[in-house]
């Protein structure tokens, strides 16, 4: 089956160029494997007339709007590959079959890599979180740290005292005096030892354990972790991958969302350093303009 656009990744980015699509009447297949960066966060905010909400119900209540148009069609699987065709982008599915788009939208979504602490990751996206943003606001006032895992981390350690009272935790790490004078004037505490494990109630965070034996009363920790595409797809094809100034990748597009291959779109967190819905949407609608135009002129963008 031929469509005008594949979609790679059917969340906030995809769904919402699948939106756009639908309503220029054009013919989508939205491919989607169903694990959305923020499944593990049960309230998402910032989003308007949706601050707070269940972010699983968000995109349930996308995915259906979406679905209503009869030019749309979803199959949740995972694209395997892709590859120019001589009608446009020929992309296996990891069934094996087969889907031909004249045009193909990347919007695969990032993963965190987290780092390895016992009581970590059974905590992330509630009481660990990364954007304080999006979940900044929930812990006003609250004992609040930051983990060092990359030179991301001391900028992110100047910004959290606007939340509240904040320790940086440089994990055995190093901090040049400059930034340690900074986070001084910031009223940031610098915590040196090595950090063991996070302790708490459930989701709740209560302390961490410094090697050592010393605990640290915390209740919320943030991580600002590199973070790895969910597919080489978009190497594959050829599109040109940029390495962040923290070492995490991000799909070069244009301010289209169009990549330096014909035809190959971007959107969302794989285009980008700051990440939110808002952004994702934005961009999935841009990408969808950029691909109507590319199909209704023949031009690229
Ligand atoms: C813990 C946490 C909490 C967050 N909270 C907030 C918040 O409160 N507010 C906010 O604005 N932002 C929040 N974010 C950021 C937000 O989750 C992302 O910016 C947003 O999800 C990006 O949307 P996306 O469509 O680009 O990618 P994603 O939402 O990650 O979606 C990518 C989709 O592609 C699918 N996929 C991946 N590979 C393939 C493949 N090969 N074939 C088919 N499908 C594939 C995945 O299953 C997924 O459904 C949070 C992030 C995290 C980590």
């Amino acid at each position: 089956m031929r469509y005008d656009t594949v979609i790679v990744g059917g969340s906030f980015a995809g769904l919402s160029a699948a939106l756009y699509l639908a309503r220029a009447r054009r013919s989508v297949l939205v491919l989607d494997t169903g694990s959305p960066r923020n499944r593990f966060a049960s309230a998402s905010h910032g989003f308007f007339a949706q601050d707070g909400a269940d972010p699983k119900a968000m995109l349930a209540a996308m995915r259906a709007q979406v679905a209503a148009y009869p030019t749309v069609h979803f199959v949740d699987e995972k694209a395997a590959d892709a590859a120019r065709d001589k009608d446009g982008f020929m992309v296996t599915l990891a069934n094996g079959e087969t889907v031909i788009g004249a045009t193909l939208l990347l919007a695969f979504g990032v993963s965190d890599m987290l780092p390895e602490l016992p009581g970590l990751a059974e905590r992330w996206g509630q009481s660990v979180v990364n954007c304080p943003y999006c979940h900044g606001y929930e812990f006003s006032g609250k004992q609040l740290g930051v983990l060092n895992v990359s030179p991301m981390s001391v900028h992110q350690a100047t910004l959290i005292p606007e939340w509240g009272p904040t320790t940086y935790f440089l994990n055995g790490g190093m901090i040049d005096p400059d930034a340690s004078a900074n986070l001084a004037r910031r009223g940031v505490t610098i915590e040196p030892a090595p950090v063991d494990h996070l302790i708490g109630e459930g989701t709740d965070l209560s302390g961490v354990r410094l090697r050592g034996g010393h605990t640290q009363p915390l209740n919320a920790l943030f991580v600002g972790a590199p973070w790895r595409l969910n597919s080489d797809m978009a190497e594959r094809l050829g599109c040109a991958i940029e390495v962040g100034p923290f070492g995490s990748p991000t799909v070069t597009v244009d301010e289209m969302k169009a990549t330096d291959v014909a035809g190959v779109f971007a959107a969302g967190d794989i285009t980008r350093m700051g990440h939110t819905i808002t952004f994702a949407c934005a961009d999935g609608v841009m990408a969808a303009l950029a691909i109507h135009r590319a199909l209704a002129f023949g031009t690229d963008t």
